[in-house]
């Protein structure tokens, strides 16, 4: 039998420990209430809640939970750090009239983990009397969104911070962002000669704009603009890895790889460089690493390789000045491992470029949506024995009041066998709807018993595995996956998600997530657990009347352009707040999410044609006198409020 509707409230019997009480004189009263004391205080902690959801593991300590059980956002301000309970961020949003679900971004967050990474170079080249710079550049890719490259550039032009551009439209977003002097643009991809005429014009405002050649056909293009504009280009070429590596993106390294030259291109590519006598405009080696590689080893073995290709470069006369890694993490084995290949030949350090995306942005971003409903997966009360019972009801019966710890496995498969049986009689008509539902909750009352006992044995029967999951609850988010999550449908990325409250209470349920867009896929059914990945996520019992609202972390990262429209939702309301060093937040940034009319034209709809074309069937209706003229009016203005309407689920 499957529940569907809201559950209790667990502060209630919580709060109320049973046991008589004999309300008499106040002084036992109180004496009373320091014995029960133990009972009443909260018989679980934000500190249990931590450890259950990890968030010490994945929150790299921006995200934490505060003592009274609010999941806090947490940035630092000289030395110290300023916290926010998302919650407080919440209200703030429904004052504003913004209803869920909101993305949110944290500026705060964006711009440390831009200091994070420059400050990190900076540390190991002074510890090791790296003799050369680094500059970063983003990759507008991760996360093109204005309000997103505008605070990179924005904040980055301290440390030089720039941007790579993967396309015409990336560089114009790059070179609009940012002015001429304050980093990089590093522009990869396939580039025609409108995209060359661009870049090779910027460099003459004074943008230090590199051309990374990735094929070979693109140097003509690139030979024959810089002749007719009269600039010489800054280039870098970007190598073929041969250093396999194991992590997720392992298709971009070795022979295969589609990115970059091979060592026969890269030779022949100097060849015509000398010819034009424009050897020294390549100044630039690219060797992308990934953010994904999983290893130490691998990343050393990666960079040495790329510094070997920088010092034969040099020794071929290329004017190399920049080695652009692609990754970033650990830092000093990079510079390290640089130095040592380098050094011996005594070739000056170049400038280190990384191309850092993920690990900006991931964790500025929050994905915030509210619980509509619930579906449990648990047996009703079982009836006692009627009269005239199917047999097989029978057996059922039987075999619920036989399970115990060492016939778990046979009860399971005799409670299936039946089930199947009662299931053919009924398709067959030969037993009716009533004794079905019966049967079907007597197994469910079965699997439960099994799956209670399940805890009291050592081995578990491996025929179970998976059984919890089978009963675990649905919980319905306002959200879409495919728009706002398109990774956990695409790639079975995990994020970790935790409830944003009420960790003064244990998470006594187990759920996994649904959206609302009805599609089977759009679920989230794997979760980030203090010892790696689970099936379920804990989660509170609704309570009445109450909101519960869960958050998506990590979400900066290439989430929102691959989001579709799928079940036709759309984009969700974004807020941006920057949060103040004495505990305050101000909300800097607001966008609205798309309505319905919106979405309808992204597909060719005309909203102002759909409306008069119902307002022809509404008139026709009247003429017929089907309808009121008034109750036209009503649906017309019903009509028309959902065309401004949000495309999510509004109370
Ligand atoms: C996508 C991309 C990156 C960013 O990789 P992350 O894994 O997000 O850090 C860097 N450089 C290039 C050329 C890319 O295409």
């Amino acid at each position: 039998m499957i529940f569907r509707g809201r559950a209790g409230n667990i502060r209630a019997t919580r709060r109320h420990p049973s046991g008589a009480r004999e309300p008499s004189d106040p002084a036992r009263e109180d004496d009373l209430k320091a014995q029960l004391k133990p009972a009443i205080a909260p018989a679980w902690s934000a500190a249990e809640s931590a450890e259950l959801y990890g968030i010490k593991s994945w929150g790299a300590g921006y995200f934490d939970l505060s003592d009274d059980g609010n999941v806090a956002v947490s940035v630092p301000f000289n030395g110290a750090r300023a916290r926010v309970a998302l919650l407080d961020i919440i209200a703030g949003m429904q004052q504003r009239g913004l209803a869920m679900p909101v993305l949110l971004r944290i500026e705060n967050i964006l711009d440390a983990q831009v200091s994070l990474l420059n400050e990190a170079f900076a540390r190991a080249m002074s510890q090791l009397a790296y003799g050369g710079g680094y500059r970063g550049v983003f990759p507008i890719k991760v996360n093109q969104q204005c309000q997103v490259i505008e605070e990179i550039a924005r904040f980055g032009a301290r440390y030089g911070h720039g941007l790579e551009a993967g396309s015409k439209a990336e560089l114009l977003i790059a070179l609009a962002s940012m002015e001429p002097a304050s980093g990089y643009i590093i522009c990869n991809g396939y580039k025609d000669t409108e995209f060359i005429t661009l870049g090779l014009q910027a460099l003459k405002l004074g943008y230090k704009c590199f051309f990374v050649l990735e094929t070979p056909t693109e140097l003509p293009i690139v030979l024959e603009t810089s002749r007719a504009l009269g600039i010489r280009p800054m280039l870098g070429v970007r190598v073929k890895l041969s250093a396999r590596v194991s992590g997720a993106w392992n298709e971009s390294s070795g022979d295969r790889s589609i990115f970059g030259l091979t060592t026969a291109q890269i030779v022949e590519l100097i060849d015509a460089l000398k010819a034009a006598d424009m050897l020294d405009c390549l100044q630039l080696l690219h060797y992308h690493l990934g953010s994904q590689i999983p290893n130490i080893r691998e990343i050393r073995s990666g960079v040495l390789e790329a510094a070997r290709y920088y010092a034969d470069l040099r020794q071929e006369g290329a004017a190399l000045g920049y080695l652009d890694l692609g990754g970033d993490e650990y830092c000093l084995d990079v510079v390290e491992a640089i130095m040592s290949v380098l050094d011996p030949q005594g070739i000056a350090h170049p400038t280190i470029v990384t191309e850092s995306g993920r690990a900006t942005v991931a964790y500025s971003s929050v994905l915030l949506f509210n619980i509509l409903d619930v579906t449990r997966f648990e047996p009703g009360q079982v009836p006692p024995p009627q009269p005239k019972e199917h047999e097989l009801i029978g057996n059922l019966r039987d075999t619920l009041k036989s399970v115990n710890p060492r016939n778990l496995q046979e009860c399971y498969n005799d409670a299936l066998y039946y089930r199947g049986e009662i299931r053919d009689l009924f398709k067959r008509g030969q037993i009716r709807l009533r004794e079905l539902s019966l049967a079907e909750n007597i197994f469910l009352e079965i699997v439960s018993t099994i799956v209670r006992r399940l805890g009291d044995v050592k081995r578990k029967p491996p025929g179970l595995d998976g059984l919890e999951q089978s009963l675990s609850d649905i919980y319905y988010g306002n959200f879409s996956v495919f728009q706002s999550l398109p990774d956990v449908w695409a790639i079975d990325q995990v994020f970790p998600i935790m409830p944003v409250h009420r960790h003064t209470e244990q998470p006594t349920r187990q759920a996994i997530i649904a959206d609302i867009t009805c599609d089977s896929d759009g679920k989230i059914d794997q979760f980030i657990g203090s010892r790696g990945i689970r099936k379920t996520l804990p989660v509170h019992p609704l309570v009445d009347g109450e909101p519960y609202y869960l958050g998506v972390f990590l979400v900066g990262a290439y989430q929102e352009t691959l989001g579709d429209l799928h079940n036709l939702m759309g984009d969700t309301n974004v807020v941006s707040v920057r949060i103040n060093e004495d505990g305050t937040f101000d909300f800097v940034r607001e966008m609205s999410g798309d309505s319905i009319a919106d979405v309808l034209s992204y597909v060719e709809y005309q909203p102002q044609s759909l409306l008069e074309q119902f307002r022809k069937t509404a008139e026709q209706a009247v003429r017929e006198g089907r309808v009121s003229v008034a109750e036209r009016q009503a649906v017309l203005e019903s009509f028309a409020a959902s065309l401004r309407g949000y495309t999510y689920y509004e109370d």
